[in-house]
């Protein structure tokens, strides 16, 4: 059986120590090609590049550097730089969390998405702020295997995974988690430019009040690493209720 292939990318850029980490941690799983973002693209969500040209650069076998998003450099790796689509993507490790609704502006999360969206099976990978992207090592040599697995026999899987600085115990098992609500003390700053212009800073540091017990950002912040299965198909079950609300509306 042919090896797997796997692609790695992520949203600091290929130069992060995060990307080198998981490249290694997921190198006896498959054939690795690498193609990120050529500098920091965080936050970049599923950003796609159609408007401008894109340019790679193979900075060393089999590792691309990117001119574009997260999104971009899945896209090309996948369709360009592996010599065939890739059965697994695993982005990160992410230096930071992406946890609950992070995961909307998350170019981590992104690059993994794409690479669902394109067929193969996928895992973001994140660690707090300044973490020792290694502390993963357990998580990756359990999940890795076992989504490839899975893959051969023909499911699709998406998996966000975030780890604590320091996790009680490095080898405990992960704990499976639903996406939990991230808060933020949320800022918007304006200051003034030299010509006495506005300008606007926003974002401000993250909240953890109202954590529930069974989300991620509860895990987390308990000491537990968490893993949380993703959907692409973003449809609510509300299907019903706008189906009756459309046959009232434009009942003659
Ligand atoms: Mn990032």
């Amino acid at each position: 059986m042919a090896r797997p292939i796997i692609l790695v990318s992520n949203d600091d850029g290929i130069y992060a120590p995060g990307i080198e980490a998981l490249a290694e941690m997921v190198a006896e799983f498959g054939d690795v090609y690498v193609s990120a973002p050529a500098g920091e693209r965080s936050a970049q969500s599923h950003a796609i590049t159609l408007h401008a040209h894109l340019r790679a650069q193979e900075i060393k076998p089999r590792w691309h550097a990117v001119t574009g998003t997260p999104v971009d450099s899945v896209y090309l790796g996948a369709l360009h730089a592996c010599p065939r689509l890739p059965d697994l993507v695993v982005s990160g490790v992410n230096n930071g969390f992406n946890l609950g609704t992070d995961v909307y502006y998350s170019g981590t999360v992104g690059a993994a998405r794409e690479g669902r969206l394109r067929g193969a099976s996928a895992i973001a990978f994140s660690v707090d702020y300044h973490a020792d992207p290694r502390i993963l090592e357990p998580t990756v040599r359990a999940l890795v295997p076992a989504v490839l697995e899975r893959h051969r026999d023909g499911e699709r899987h998406l998996l966000n995974v975030n780890a604590p600085t320091a996790p009680n115990n490095p080898t405990a098992p992960p704990q499976v988690c639903r996406l939990g609500r991230r808060r933020y003390r949320d800022r918007v700053e304006k200051r003034h430019d030299l010509m006495g212009r506005p300008y606007f800073w926003i974002g401000g540091p993250a909240d953890q009040q109202g954590d529930v017990l069974g989300e991620d950002t509860y895990a987390v912040h308990h000491g537990h690493i968490s893993v949380t299965p993703l959907t692409i198909d973003d449809t609510a079950d509300s299907l019903k209720t706008w189906s009756d609300e459309i046959d009232r509306r434009f009942d003659p």
